[in-house]
């Protein structure tokens, strides 16, 4: 159940789970992932530090925020959109556990709401661009999103990395936009620099994943990154990072929790960035 904002000041890190599952196109299972990646977060075989030092562990500016469950339809993505304007109405930032990558739609309502229209810069990793209009007739599904938000111009630029799976249709959809693409196929992380300003909103589909290193999602799309790939793009953002969203873990695709793992260790090291890019932090402050 969703929990009281009243602990939330500025700047302070959210973790909501959305368990929503109802707008995915392939299968079911992300609405069971935000407490098998809460269970990985804390099980005990690793620690709760990330990479750059910052320690979520007793940590007063991280604060689970609980998990709110949805049903199907426009009024569901309501309540997503005014629970996480709740959050951002304090000036704390969300990090929120999907779902499937439909929830992002209302997520991105929510803090385009705070931030303005056209503000936010998102950076987008995925498989799959989302960009299509509707998907076998749903305009709310986990293929669209992005359709929605740029449509109705929530985002300043939208930037996807990781992409596999671009078909003549959401090429379209995405010179429309104006998206920029960087697939796969042509992505040296090395070099990467999306010179990205903020606010920044990052939205992270675990697919963009090879599926050796990340098994449990439902849509398997081989030639992907590795998880050292993805973190050491998101090391790189010194902008502040407004935002996130993890989704498309599907614990029922999952062989040892191993997935789990892995969503568990992007809450480190995206929650970590998103405290360590905040106004007034310092390393390991907690
Ligand atoms: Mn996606
Ligand atoms: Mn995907």
């Amino acid at each position: 159940m969703f929990k009281p904002t009243v602990d939330l000041k500025p700047d302070m890190l959210a973790l909501l789970g959305v368990c929503s599952d109802e707008n995915s196109s392939f299968m079911r299972g992300p609405a069971e992932s935000p407490p098998a990646i809460r269970g990985a977060l804390h099980s005990g075989s690793a620690n709760l530090t990330a990479e750059s030092g910052i320690d979520l562990a007793d940590n007063p500016r991280f604060i689970e925020a609980g998990d709110i469950s949805v049903q199907d339809g426009a009024e569901a993505f309501m309540g997503i959109e005014i629970d996480v304007g709740q959050i951002v109405g304090t000036g704390a930032l969300p990090l929120v556990l999907g779902g499937d990558h439909a929830i992002t739609y209302p997520v991105l309502r929510a803090v385009a709401g705070r931030y303005g229209p056209g503000a936010i810069s998102i950076l987008h990793f995925d498989a799959h661009p989302d960009l299509y209009d509707d998907f076998e007739g749903n305009r709310l599904s986990n293929a669209c999103p992005f359709a929605r938000i740029m449509e109705e111009g929530l985002a300043k630029r939208l930037v996807q990395v990781g992409i596999r799976c671009l078909n003549a249709p959401q090429k379209k959809q995405a010179q429309r936009f104006g998206v920029e693409i960087h697939e796969a196929k042509a992505l040296d992380v090395k070099s990467f620099d999306p010179a990205l300003t903020g606010p920044v909103y990052i939205s992270f589909d675990m697919d963009v994943l090879d599926p050796a290193f990340a098994p449990g999602v439902s849509h398997f799309e081989p030639g992907g990154l590795s998880v050292r790939d993805v973190i050491s793009i998101i090391h790189k953002i010194e902008a502040p990072i407004v935002g996130a969203d993890i989704v498309e873990y599907n614990p029922r695709r999952d062989i040892h929790n191993m997935t789990a793992m892995v969503a568990a260790k992007m809450v480190k090291e995206i929650g970590g960035k998103m405290l360590l890019n905040a106004a007034g932090d310092t390393v390991g402050s907690g």
